[in-house]
């Protein structure tokens, strides 16, 4: 039987706010690459998901295929001046792209988002689905920042700046970046190991063993948060922004210790741990409350899409993994994402029903919890 996902709508586990100004402060280059280090435009012309996405986003534009990428930068730009929420809602209409799990804490750089950007965004929402989520690190650096405190008194401070955070943001679930800041490999230690390197910190913040203790501290002590509000708290994990992240700390194996030592907390691994996907899905298919997302690797991996998704459906149950882009730079993102990652999944099921390996009913009902029933039951919104 044929597999037709063209009617099932897709919602983003995880993606940004993308606000108009920001955009147009970078070259269009700039859209296609996660890489703050890359300077020469020339090569991100030549990446496949460059000429992928705007081979498609001629069509969409009604430009012919061989124009050059200066109309297309051209046409994009008139029909944003015409109307930039018309623009995203068409976009997003012809990719059944229904909307987002927003991660609000974004960049990486801390060059966060203003008041000003934050309505623009909500604007930008109306109309589709949009709930957020806000980054741990943020909060505990700005306890840090803020004055010299006791053990006790930071943790009293860091515990209840992430409850308000949430509560008074409505946020949905927590998110963890510290992949970036001191790698995935967690070590979980006693209260008192944690208490006596936490001074060690204080006292020298630029050793990257005490450092990292702290980092640990604070992820450790994001899962009981998240676990005792029953939210899920995303991880990044797998590719980012060079030369920012090291992307040998980024493997999601290097989690064990910690998914081991919070059972009660819901992991959301975020990136498709790409390239380490079959980790990824090992982890997913081994441990009830790891659950993951397909975001960044579609679309930013371009081919990446057709092969690994099916890398991590070996092991990972159907509902627990997830559609996502995270996108955040310019609603095309969101819609070659969306566009790219139906296609995929339609030929890695219609194989798998063609082989004969699943029903036609599992295929479909599978579809569905990918694409987006998995994302409203994890974070129990309709
Ligand atoms: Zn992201």
């Amino acid at each position: 039987m044929k597999i037709d996902l063209s009617g099932i709508p897709l919602i983003d586990n995880h993606a940004h706010p993308f606000p108009a100004g920001r955009a147009a402060a970078s070259e269009y280059e700039r859209h296609f690459t996660l890489s703050r280090a890359q300077k020469d435009p020339v090569y991100v012309q030549n990446t496949l998901i460059f000429q992928m996405l705007n081979r498609k986003l001629r069509r969409f534009l009604g430009l012919p295929d061989d124009c050059a990428i200066e109309k297309v930068i051209e046409a994009r730009n008139e029909r944003e001046k015409q109307g930039r929420k018309k623009y995203i809602d068409d976009l997003w209409k012809d990719a059944g792209y229904l909307g987002m799990i927003a991660d609000v804490g974004s960049p990486v750089t801390k060059n966060l988002l203003t008041k000003e950007e934050l309505a623009e965004f909500e604007h930008d929402m109306e109309g589709h689905f949009m709930y957020k989520v806000n980054r741990l690190e943020w909060v505990a650096e700005d306890v840090i920042e803020a004055g010299t405190y006791s053990f006790e008194e930071f943790t009293a401070l860091y515990e209840k700046g992430v409850r308000d955070m949430v509560e008074k943001n409505h946020l949905v679930g927590l998110k963890s970046i510290i992949a970036y800041k001191t790698g995935l490999e967690v070590k979980v230690r006693s209260e008192k190991k944690f208490k006596e390197y936490y001074y060690l910190y204080l006292s020298d913040p630029s050793n990257r063993e005490y450092e990292k203790a702290f980092r640990d501290y604070c992820f450790c002590k994001g899962c009981e948060i998240a676990a005792s509000l029953d939210i899920p708290l995303q991880i990044h994990t797998a590719l980012g922004d060079s030369p920012l992240l090291n992307l040998h700390k980024c493997n999601p194996a290097l989690l064990y210790d910690a998914i081991n030592a919070y059972p009660d907390t819901k992991f959301m691994l975020i990136h498709a741990g790409y390239p380490y996907c079959e980790e990824f899905g090992f982890l997913i298919a081994h441990y009830d409350n790891v659950f993951g997302d397909f975001s960044s690797m579609v679309p930013f991996a371009s081919i990446a899409g057709r092969t690994k998704i099916k890398s991590i459906l070996e092991l990972a149950p159907a509902n627990k993994v997830m559609f996502g882009t995270d996108s955040g730079s310019i609603p095309e993102q969101f819609w070659y994402g969306a566009h790219l990652f139906r296609e995929y999944l339609t030929e890695i099921l219609q194989e798998l029903v063609d082989k004969d390996y699943i029903s036609y009913s599992f295929a479909m009902e599978s579809a569905e919890n990918i694409m987006y029933k998995n994302v409203k039951r994890l974070y129990k919104v309709e």
